[in-house]
């Protein structure tokens, strides 16, 4: 998970998912103050993490004739991905 750049404090889980939630606002470490903003690749990386396996079983792999079915566990699909996001999702130290 992302630590700061600054002084390596690491960053809760809880602090990137709420950045997340805020429209990737920065995040600001707790230990020396440094902001850290969302890389663009970060950004993709969400995307990527949450509304890409959505479609992928929705439109693929969804065994469900059940339309409702179908997007219920596309939507926790997507919640999972969310919920792994700050996992992997980088950010950089603002200049
Ligand atoms: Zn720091």
């Amino acid at each position: 998970m992302q630590k700061c750049e600054n002084c390596n404090t690491q960053f809760s889980w809880s602090k990137i998912f709420k950045s997340f939630w805020w429209t990737y606002k920065p995040i600001q470490c707790d230990n020396c103050g440094v902001i850290h903003t969302i890389t663009t690749l970060g950004r993709s990386t969400v995307t990527a993490l949450t509304i890409v396996p959505m479609l992928v079983f929705g439109y693929f792999l969804s065994p469900f004739n059940n339309i409702f079915v179908t997007i219920s566990i596309g939507i926790l699909i997507s919640i999972v991905g969310f919920m792994i996001a700050p996992f992997v999702v980088r950010y950089k130290k603002q200049l």
